[in-house]
């Protein structure tokens, strides 16, 4: 179902899915999604993420996409903040300075989610093998 939201990246309305209950916008050229919050996402198993219809923000597939460009809320329209997530993360998001939500480029989710997680990366796993999680989950349902 098309909103009447653009993508802060391609223009285009954005699409709205329905995540676990919660309304998401996911563009549907660059697969980036805007989210409320990030709790109800982070809650979700691997199973539930890949199974769900978030699913294609998962894996960063679209390299052509710029991603410099300070982002427009999709809501409001104003110029959204960029931060690194919990600091330490090393990624990138932008949220929205009067609470629309946060913005995440395609598979920024992926890499937030195993950031959090990780459990299922060996003991002593670099941050990049941990990020690899859920997208090596991911390519295995595609397969
Ligand atoms: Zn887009
Ligand atoms: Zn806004």
């Amino acid at each position: 179902m098309a909103s009447m939201n653009p993508c802060p990246r391609c223009n285009i309305p954005l699409t709205l899915i329905e995540v676990e209950g919660e309304r998401v916008l996911m563009c549907p050229n660059c697969e980036g999604v805007m989210l409320r919050k990030l709790d109800h996402v982070m809650g979700m198993s691997e199973e539930q993420l890949r199974d769900s219809a978030a699913c294609e923000t998962l894996f960063a597939d679209h390299p052509n996409i710029d991603l410099t460009p300070v982002a427009p809320c999709p809501v409001c329209r104003q110029p959204m903040r960029r931060y690194i997530y919990s600091t330490d993360s090393g990624v990138a998001v932008d949220a929205c300075a009067t609470g629309h939500g946060i913005w995440l480029d395609d598979g920024e989710l992926a890499q937030i989610y195993d950031y959090i997680h990780g459990e299922g990366a060996a003991p002593g796993a670099t941050r990049q093998e941990k990020v690899t999680e859920v997208l090596r989950g991911y390519g295995r349902k595609r397969d």
